[in-house]
């Protein structure tokens, strides 16, 4: 069955860039369809930022009862029932998922339920199950998000490998599991492996893991995942993957002149997510590629170079946040309403949620000493904070960045526990133009862990209380 269909916008994919985007549409009476040819959500609620999250809260309950002794609790034994872990995940983002759902159509959104791919510049089909929708829209956003990259050497297909997907649906716990990649999603799962009793190896190409983040804050993530118990192999090469007789995974790495043999029950490949642009046959609408970031092209506007046609998130791959996909999807409405906005990435929280968790937002020292900026740093430790003894969490540390002439913070990490919305101080401070001085003419309550961000702040002027 063939339809033809007429829009004021149609969005294809409704992850976190697409579904905002689409109920801000509707908020601001555009008309709009939606296009997904999977679940709502995309990847951060279906098989990214969701259900790691809720394996990270199964994974810090573990280690805190592990550690309960220290409290004055005695427990019995406790073991992990990873059958029901999955099915906690399943359930929190099956919740989610209806959430989004009639979150788009109490909104009046349609949603149509296929693949989308151009046909022209105005107009997309959509193969849905026994039927096609010819859509044609005066305002398209492409949202269709990323896929996981896939790495090129023998081995990486054989059943004891994992990806980032495929990881989450376990049917149980492996005794031992080689990581390949110590970026964020690798860390993350290390993070979280480690605290459920699994021996974790990480094999990193790199000199550091988390290269994207401050030198102090991978640095401090990696000595406290190493006290764990994480063995991570840096400047390694990951050579061949074989499966040897007894079904055990062997990976050879290549570390300077020297080759390693890492044996393990399963490996986990997360070496990053590259722009998905399957089924959209962007060239029968003439919507260019960027070469550098091999995503698609946009402006500051998110424009492609069609000016109708929009695409943000993961598909531009200028940041793969969910947020920044949102925050994109909200500049692309904006400028369909003619508002002309630009999209700002100076204030981009960015949050590793490993155990305890780093957090950045703004400029690092390496950037300012990149564009020639005379800048100062202040550190605080959480040892030196009462909530983080309390909580038994004393790794950990706030850093700040001051563009010294004008004495605004222009950059902050935060490793420790609480991190994840500590930052966002952080981000209103970057955001707004604070000073040192602003923060700390700020009250923050007693005790908390966020007291480290006063503290740092006033460190800024040597005037800290807590540390000498
Ligand atoms: P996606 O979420 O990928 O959505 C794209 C949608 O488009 C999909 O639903 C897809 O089915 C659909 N689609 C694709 N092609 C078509 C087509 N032709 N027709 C119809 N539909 C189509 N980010 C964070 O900010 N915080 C985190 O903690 C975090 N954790 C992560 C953990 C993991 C393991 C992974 C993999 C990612 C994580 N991310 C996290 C990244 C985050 O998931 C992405 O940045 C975000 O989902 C990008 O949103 P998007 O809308 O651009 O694309």
């Amino acid at each position: 069955k063939e339809t033809d269909m007429n829009c004021e916008l149609l969005i294809i994919g409704a992850g976190p860039g697409g579904y905002v985007a689409a109920i801000r549409a509707a908020q601001c009476g555009i008309e709009t369809i939606v296009v997904e040819k999977g679940e709502v959500g995309g990847t951060c609620l279906n098989e990214g930022c969701i259900p790691t999250k809720a394996f990270v809260k199964t994974a810090q309950l573990f280690h805190e009862i592990s550690e309960s002794e220290r409290y004055g609790i005695h427990v019995q034994e406790a073991d992990v029932n990873f059958a029901k872990v999955i099915r906690r995940k399943n359930e929190v983002r099956d919740q989610l998922r209806r959430g989004v759902d009639s979150l788009l159509r109490e909104h009046g959104v349609k949603i149509l339920n296929g693949v989308g791919s151009f046909c022209s510049e105005k107009q997309v089909d959509v193969a849905a199950p026994g039927a096609i929708y010819h859509v044609t829209a005066k305002n398209i956003i492409i949202a269709t998000g990323s896929k996981i990259s896939q790495l090129q050497i023998s081995g990486a297909d054989l059943p004891v490998v994992l990806n980032s997907q495929s990881v989450l649906d376990l049917e149980k716990l492996p005794s031992s599991i080689t990581i390949v990649g110590g970026g964020v999603i690798g860390m993350e799962f290390a993070s979280i492996l480690v605290s459920l009793g699994v021996k974790v190896h990480v094999v990193e190409f790199l000199d550091r893991v988390l290269a994207m983040l401050d030198k102090d804050v991978s640095g401090e993530i990696q000595e406290l995942l190493q006290s764990r118990g994480v063995q991570i192999h840096t400047s390694s090469k990951v050579m061949s993957i074989e499966q040897s007789v007894d079904g055990q995974a062997i990976v050879t790495y290549q570390q300077g002149e020297e080759v390693f043999r890492l044996v393990s029950e399963r490996v986990l490949i997360s070496i990053g997510r590259e722009p998905n642009l399957d089924n959209l046959q962007l060239e029968k609408a003439g919507v260019k590629l960027c070469e550098k970031k091999r995503g698609i092209e946009v402006n500051e506007f998110m424009q492609t170079n069609v000016p109708h046609i929009y695409a943000i998130g993961d598909v531009t791959n200028v940041i793969q946040l969910a947020h920044v996909a949102s925050h994109q999807g909200f500049c692309a409405i904006n400028n369909i309403l003619g508002q002309a906005e630009k999209m700002d990435y100076s204030v981009v929280p960015n949050v590793v949620f490993t155990n305890p968790e780093a957090a950045a937002v703004g400029m690092t020292e390496a950037e300012c000493e990149r564009q020639r900026i005379a800048f100062r740093v202040a550190k605080f430790p959480y040892y030196a904070n009462g909530k983080a003894l309390i909580m038994n969490e004393t790794k950990g540390f706030v850093k700040l960045v001051q563009d010294s002439t004008s004495k605004k913070i222009i950059g902050a990490s935060i490793v420790g526990p609480d991190a994840d919305t500590a930052i966002n101080i952080l981000s209103f401070a970057i955001r707004f133009g604070l000073t040192d001085k602003d923060i700390a003419s700020v009250i923050f309550p007693h005790p908390t862990t966020s007291e480290t961000i006063f503290e740092c702040a006033s460190g800024l002027t040597n005037a800290s209380i807590h540390l000498h």
